[in-house]
């Protein structure tokens, strides 16, 4: 039977390497647009969103037009990001590894230049590169575009998007009149459409579904919520689903970093990604995403552009983008190569406006969602568990040798009842923590989050004058009254009782007073306290905007630009009473990650959560409370990429 992508024209060598790749089908954009490109005598506009398999509709016809005899580059393709950028190179090179002399070369930035230098002059065909490490090449006069015969602009809203506009142009001048240009577009806006005009002549124009139409294999979801109780939400939402594989879509670098920080110390297994890492930790923080030793991938929309990573479940947008086209992006993520997936928007009661916009958008409809209750949560997990539990698998070589004393301590135990107790070991535990959990579901028009977001922005929390105040993640859980909250300060923070001020006892956390003179003596004493085998943490609460009202917000509270809440203040481990202690290891595809297990005092990032991580949350009724340590660097607010354009 004759291969579909050779009946598309597609010679066997390469029907060969894409029949490795498992693709037995052209999908609907390769099927519409390989004839057309074949040709390799038209200009071409291509709307089509990412995961549809545009890679290889471009890359194949490329794979055929291009004289790979000649060592010159014939092919240049331009897209957003260095991501992209890898995946495509890694596509094509996957692609042509039957065609002899074929060479690919990535360009891009944050990585050697030498190397890339060197390759170009080694001979390539097919250049794939972001715009500014190109312009940089060319400046240096290291390329020759003579015989570039396409040029293939991927993702081309977001290329304008980041203010790529200039960069193109003029790598587009050094390159011959007479070559065709495939452009390919997720969204089609107005600067598109000019890019299109401007570059192209009489463009053959294929739009893959409708216009603008999201993926049809994404359900769209959101989830009404007051503004303090949207990180709780999130982790209900992540709790809810046990086997979630999600990214987590944020504004800025400092929420996308602060939300990775809490999750991480929460006990979940989770990450950020954000142009302020270097590109060696973004690059493992990605190689740990996509072998799946990470759960929840946080992210913001520049950092994570055109990353495709196959079987993302969810895509979750903490904030709405700024820009209506980021949704499209966004939930480009999930749902990709003919998966399933949800979006997923966490959002207040005034933003309902902005999901009936996305929804005339993309021309499909959102749910609205209910979160789940504690309860539902409980039940969830607990069978997850139980799954679990039945499918292990028995290292029988290593456990035999524990089966006769294990048997001895049941001894005296039924079946049902040594399930029980195994059971009970976790749901225990995970019922105490949701058993106070509160509805989060907030009303349309309820905006109380909004409005106490808002006044913590205003400058909750300052010390009186001539004060400095401070937060410390003690409180009236861990048994302090005010008179030893005193003697606490006093004796760690080497000072008189009469340089503290007013003491602020919560729950899980208290805020206190000092004299401005004395500040920095406090924070100097309490540099390596400890209280019951956990690290003593105290903040400024009006740290440079990012600390101010910390924790004020009754647990689990949301803190846009920076921290959270209540939800950090369970301090790190001390919560976690009645727990089964040690985390339980197991190693996994040989990965060797940790799978559950408690984490007292927050953890690296390392494993899973599991309901430990939960059940350490939230003492004292508070909606996302979660015991776990503080730290880690808090990095710049600003969004990251070029001058974005369209607004809601
Ligand atoms: P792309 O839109 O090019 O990023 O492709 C999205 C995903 O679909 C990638 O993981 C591709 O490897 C995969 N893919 C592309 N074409 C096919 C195909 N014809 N059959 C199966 N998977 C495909």
């Amino acid at each position: 039977m004759t291969n579909p992508f050779q009946l598309l024209g597609i010679s066997d060598d390469v029907v060969n390497a894409v029949k490795d790749l498992g693709f037995e089908t052209p999908t609907p954009i390769q099927e519409q647009s390989i004839p057309v490109l074949l040709e390799g005598t038209n200009d071409f506009v291509g709307l089509a969103q990412t995961g549809t398999g545009k890679t290889a509709a471009f890359g194949l016809p490329l794979l055929e037009l291009i004289d790979f005899k000649v060592n010159k580059p014939q092919a240049l393709i331009l897209c957003p990001t260095r991501e992209l950028c890898l995946q495509i190179t890694n596509d094509l090179k996957n692609f042509s590894k039957n065609v002899a002399n074929a060479h690919v070369v990535a360009v891009y930035g944050g990585a050697n230049i030498m190397q890339q230098l060197r390759e170009i002059r080694q001979g390539v065909q097919i250049v794939v590169a972001t715009p500014g490490r190109m312009l940089d090449i060319i400046g240096r006069k290291a390329i020759d575009f003579s015989s570039v015969k396409y040029v293939v602009l991927d993702e081309a809203d977001e290329m304008l998007n980041m203010g790529f506009q200039d960069d193109i142009n003029d790598i587009l001048s050094t390159t011959p009149d007479d070559k065709k240009t495939w452009l390919f577009s997720a969204t089609m806006p107005a600067e598109v459409r000019r890019i299109a005009k401007n570059y192209m002549d009489n463009p053959v124009e294929l739009t893959m579904g409708t216009k603008n139409t999201g993926n049809v294999n994404i359900e769209h979801e959101y989830y009404i919520v007051r503004a303090r109780d949207k990180y709780a939400a999130l982790k209900r939402i992540v709790d809810f689903n046990p086997e979630i594989f999600a990214v987590v879509f944020c504004k800025t670098k400092l929420d996308t970093q602060d939300v990775a920080e809490h999750l991480i110390k929460d006990g979940y297994n989770a990450d950020a990604l954000h142009g302020d890492l270097s590109q060696q930790q973004r690059d493992k923080v990605m190689q740990r995403f996509r072998e799946r030793n990470m759960q929840l991938l946080i992210a913001t929309d520049v950092a994570a552009r055109g990353i495709d990573v196959s079987g993302v479940t969810h895509v979750i947008n903490y904030s709405l983008p700024d820009e209506i086209e980021s949704y499209t992006h966004r939930s480009g993520r999930t749902g990709r190569a003919g998966k399933t997936g949800i979006s997923i928007c966490i959002i207040n009661s005034k933003e309902v406006g902005k999901i009936r916009q996305l929804e005339r958008i993309i021309g499909k409809q959102f749910t609205k969602a209910e979160l789940p209750t504690g309860f539902d949560v409980c039940e969830k997990q607990l069978f997850s568990l139980v799954h679990k539990v039945h499918n292990v698998e028995v290292n029988v070589e290593q456990i035999d040798q524990y089966i006769p004393r294990i048997m001895d301590e049941f001894k005296d135990l039924s079946k049902e009842d040594v399930i029980k107790r195994f059971a009970s070991l976790e749901f225990n535990r995970f019922l105490d923590y949701y058993s106070k959990a509160p509805d989060l579901n907030a009303a349309v028009g309820d905006d109380r989050g909004e409005r106490g977001e808002r006044s913590d922005r205003a400058g909750r929390g300052r010390g009186s004058e001539g004060y400095t105040r401070l937060f410390i993640n003690l409180g009236s859980v861990d048994e302090f009254t005010r008179g030893d909250m005193l003697s606490f300060i006093c004796n760690n923070g080497k000072i008189a009782g009469k340089s503290v001020g007013k003491i602020d006892l919560k729950g899980v956390f208290s805020f206190f007073e000092v004299e401005d003179a004395v500040a920095d003596t406090v924070f100097e004493g309490f540099k390596s306290v400890e209280f019951k085998g956990r690290q003593v943490r105290i903040e400024k609460s009006g740290d440079g905007g990012r600390g101010e009202g910390a924790g004020e917000r009754r647990g689990g509270g949301e803190r846009r630009s920076g921290g959270f809440g209540g939800e950090r203040r369970s301090g790190g481990g001390g919560g976690y009473r009645g727990g089964s202690g040690g985390g339980d290891r197991r190693s996994s595809g040989g990965s060797g990650r940790r799978e559950g297990g408690s984490r007292e005092g927050g953890n690296s990032g390392g494993g899973f959560r599991d309901f430990s991580g939960r059940s350490r949350e939230d003492k004292g009724g508070n909606t996302g409370g979660s015991p776990r340590r503080e730290g880690g660097s808090r990095e710049g607010g600003n969004r990251e990429g070029g001058d974005r354009k369209k607004k809601w």
